[in-house]
């Protein structure tokens, strides 16, 4: 055999030998970072404090103690909570030059002064930390990622480290996503603490705007009847009170999606600039529009199946056949309301119409469709089609109402009927867009959102934009 074979072999044997990975810690994510590394294709070394007694392990991997261990691998995942990190600086010659990675996660925040993968880099000097797979459940990792968050968010300050761990990550069927610097290690600790942050407002809101409206049409409806005229007709609130809030919140909630978009390009007119930060409570509001539309489409939906049981209520057929009845006992005729049709046509197509839209914005708002989509046609839809929708929307509650808050009737207790609370919003929101989109307004936002900047603004830095120079109090 020439030196170029031999070479040759060596060469293809280096590139099939599976590479070590080492893992500090045998217990729950150890183990299933360990399977999973084995059935990629991973050497995998365990370092335990009693390497003899680790008997759980899966089959194919080797334990040893911490610094044989060490020595095996480049790679070093170190599986152990922070709490007990203080045995590794005693490995920190072991562990010279390798990458280390943590996977910790703490049990609230603030627990720490630094983040683990800082206080980890600290103890070990000489080892490169990159933190990565804390947001990675042991059980997602068992199960390959495929019933459960596939990103791993990684972060470190050598970009070969990360790449190397970007690698092991995308061979165990992860997707990997560079967060940054090992100063993110803090972000990346606090999201598995996190329930639903962006969820937590969209559901106050739909909690306690369907609270208010039921308890508002329980006592305009069914206390009022009760009080004034003696009926119980507390059966209603199993049907019809429930298909009157739900439908108000659907509108209220969309109307919510739309109002922080309008009242930004207000602040950006109003400011002369879109260099300046929104307040905290619109940028909290803009973030969670999507969690809002949503919501609100969920509320629309119970809308339409509360609906669809209408013809078949007791109480609706017992209304028809008395009416019927009192007809033929009467001798008269049910006279046909050419007006009426239209009416009840219309208030059904402009619902059916806004309904489909609704649930076309609720797809396109699915990552796995919004990302097929580039960003013109995603605001197109989101937009444009989102107006359209709020729309009809309020278009279908005008027609259910028709001419009702004429009638001194509707108004009892002083309280107007709950359809009516339910156009206050989406009409200030159309109002808004309408003037937004007028060309002389629209022309405005168009080239202050280009970047435009009006002269003697402060900009976002509190510089006069004339000037540049630092405004004086
Ligand atoms: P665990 O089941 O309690 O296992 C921790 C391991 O650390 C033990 O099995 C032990 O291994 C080792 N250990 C315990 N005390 C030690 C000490 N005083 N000195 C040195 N080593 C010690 O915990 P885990 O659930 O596997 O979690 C391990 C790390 O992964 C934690 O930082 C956790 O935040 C993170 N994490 C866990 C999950 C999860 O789903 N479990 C998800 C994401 C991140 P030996 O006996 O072999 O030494």
């Amino acid at each position: 055999m020439n030196s170029d074979s031999v070479a040759m072999t060596d060469l293809s044997e280096k590139m099939h030998k599976p590479e070590t990975v080492c893992i500090f810690g045998t217990g729950d994510f150890g183990c299933s970072l360990g399977l999973r590394l084995l059935q990629s294709g991973y050497n995998v070394v365990y370092g335990s404090r009693g390497p003899k007694n680790s008997l759980l392990l899966p089959k194919g991997s080797n334990v040893m103690t911490h610094a044989e261990a060490a020595c095996e691998a480049r790679v070093v995942f170190v599986a152990v909570q922070r709490e007990h990190y203080g045995f590794l600086s005693s490995l920190a010659s072991d562990l010279e030059g390798k990458v280390l990675v943590d996977v910790s996660n703490n049990l609230r925040r603030g627990l720490y002064p630094e983040s683990n993968a800082e206080y980890l880099s600290r103890l070990v000097p000489g080892a490169t930390v990159v933190k990565a797979f804390n947001i990675i459940s042991a059980w997602a990792l068992q199960s390959g990622g495929l019933d459960a968050n596939r990103q791993v968010l990684l972060c470190g300050d050598c970009s070969n480290a990360k790449q190397q761990l970007m690698d092991i990550a995308q061979s165990l069927g992860f997707t990997a996503v560079d967060r940054g610097s090992l100063r993110a290690a803090a972000d990346l600790e606090d999201l598995p603490l996190q329930l639903f942050p962006l969820w937590r407002l969209p559901l106050n809101i739909a909690i306690c705007l369907t609270a208010f409206i039921f308890f508002y049409t329980l006592t305009r409806d069914v206390i009022y009847e009760r009080v004034t005229n003696g009926k119980d007709i507390a059966f209603r609130i199993m049907v019809s009170l429930a298909n009157k809030a739900f439908p108000i919140v659907s509108l209220v909630m969309l109307s919510f999606c739309y109002l922080p978009g309008a009242l930004a390009g207000f602040l950006q007119l109003y400011n002369g600039t879109k260099y300046r930060r929104f307040p905290d409570w619109l940028d909290r509001w803009m973030l969670c529009r999507k969690q809002l539309g949503l919501l609100a489409l969920a509320f629309g939906f119970l809308h339409v199946l509360y609906t669809l049981v209408i013809p078949i209520r007791y109480y609706v057929r017992y209304r028809i056949n008395v009416y019927t009845i009192s007809l033929v006992k009467d001798n008269k005729t049910y006279e046909f309301d050419n007006m009426a049709a239209w009416r009840y046509d219309s208030y059904y197509s402009m619902g059916i119409l806004g309904f489909g839209l609704f649930v076309l914005l609720g797809i396109t708002s699915l990552s796995s469709v919004s990302n097929s989509l580039n960003w013109r046609e995603f605001r197109f839809v989101q937009s444009k089609l989102g107006y359209i929708t709020l729309l009809l929307c309020t278009a279908h509650t005008f027609l259910y109402g028709w001419d009702r808050f004429l009638k001194p009737s509707s108004y009892r207790w002083w309280m107007p009927p709950a359809y009516m609370l339910s156009l206050v919003v989406p009409c200030v929101v159309l109002i808004l867009k309408l003037i937004l989109i007028t060309p002389c307004v629209d022309s405005k936002v168009t080239r202050i959102r280009q970047g435009w900047e009006r002269q003697g603004k402060t900009s976002a830095n509190g510089r006069d934009t004339k000037t540049n120079q630092p405004l004086m109090a």
